[in-house]
């Protein structure tokens, strides 16, 4: 039987209609307008396309949004400048470096340098410890948007068998973590992995983030599984595709989400929810301190 499609566009417009009017709500009640700064350096062509999605998204929203561009050849102290400037706007309530940055420039002392109650991302080590804890305010917006489709599809995690192939600080390991949180049994996954494909086939919840076109097929999957593809491959010459191989994955599984219009447009919108999140944090702090 075929697997349902999980409509991850669809969720995500549903979504973002409920963070617009959450908006409008704030701004009614504080007059404040949640603010957003994104951070470019370099012409990298698809971080620009990320950009200027992630602007348009916070301007439908209702939200302020600024887009600070720096040329490749920034050093490391003029980044860390702007960062500083941006701590002391109080327009702004995000903050959000645009990964990756050239090579010359540390990526790690940036992060470090966003006040973790800006850090939208959530990559700040206070972030990733509070999501360790499963104390948080933001989650890194990837697999936060995996828990929402899932939420939204009305799936049990607790009890179930998760899988996740890929432990990146971004995706994998956070993504683990949440699948924990909500009382799944999680395995995780990785290039090292011996025997893949039997571990794969455990899972009564798969999600895979490995940046490896059409990786997991048909017979990796046990039959019924909700199948989560976070990958974004654009092979040479090809469309964009994700890590799963959805023509033979698609008649095993239950539910399984498409590349593109699967997780993809979820990613955004769990920034919005981080900036609304931080905008009202401010609000409630700038209540209790005037
Ligand atoms: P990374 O390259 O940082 O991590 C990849 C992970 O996959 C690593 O942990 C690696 O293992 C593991 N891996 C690689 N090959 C295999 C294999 N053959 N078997 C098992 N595990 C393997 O990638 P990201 O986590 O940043 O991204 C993963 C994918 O998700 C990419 O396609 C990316 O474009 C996409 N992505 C999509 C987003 C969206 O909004 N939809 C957002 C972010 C990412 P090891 O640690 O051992 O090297």
């Amino acid at each position: 039987m075929a697997a349902k499609i999980i409509d991850g566009k669809k969720i995500a417009s549903l979504t973002r209609a409920d963070i617009a009017s959450r908006v409008a709500q704030l701004k009614e009640e504080s007059g404040v307008a949640p603010g957003l700064a994104v951070i470019i350096v370099g012409n990298d062509p698809a971080s620009q396309v990320y950009v200027r999605n992630k602007k348009k998204a916070c301007e439908e929203a209702g939200m302020y949004s600024v887009v600070i561009e720096m040329p490749e050849d920034t050093t490391q102290e003029a980044l860390m400048e702007q960062i500083e400037t941006l701590k002391e706007n109080d327009r702004i309530h995000g903050i959000l470096v645009q990964l990756p940055l050239p090579a010359h420039l540390d990526e790690e002392a940036v992060i470090a340098a966003i006040p973790p109650e800006k850090d939208v991302d959530a990559f700040h080590p206070i972030n990733t410890g509070k999501i360790m804890i499963g104390n948080y305010d933001f989650l890194p917006c990837t697999p936060a948007g995996v828990m929402k489709l899932l939420e939204h599809e009305g799936v049990e995690i607790s009890g179930k068998e998760c899988v996740v192939v890929g432990r990146s600080n971004i995706v994998g390991k956070p993504q683990a973590m949440l699948l924990l949180h909500a009382n799944g049994t999680v395995t995780i996954c990785h290039s090292r992995t011996k025997n893949l494909a039997e571990i794969t086939r455990r899972a009564d919840i798969l999600v895979v983030a490995i940046g490896k076109a059409n990786y997991i097929t048909g017979d990796m999957i046990r039959p019924g599984a909700v199948v989560i593809d976070v990958g974004m491959n654009r092979p040479a010459g090809g469309k964009l595709c994700g890590d799963v191989d959805f023509a033979s994955c698609s008649t095993v599984a239950g539910a399984i989400t498409p590349v593109p219009g699967g997780v993809g447009p979820m990613t955004i919108t769990m920034l919005l929810e981080n900036t609304l999140t931080a905008a009202k944090k401010a609000v409630e702090k700038n209540c209790k301190n005037p």
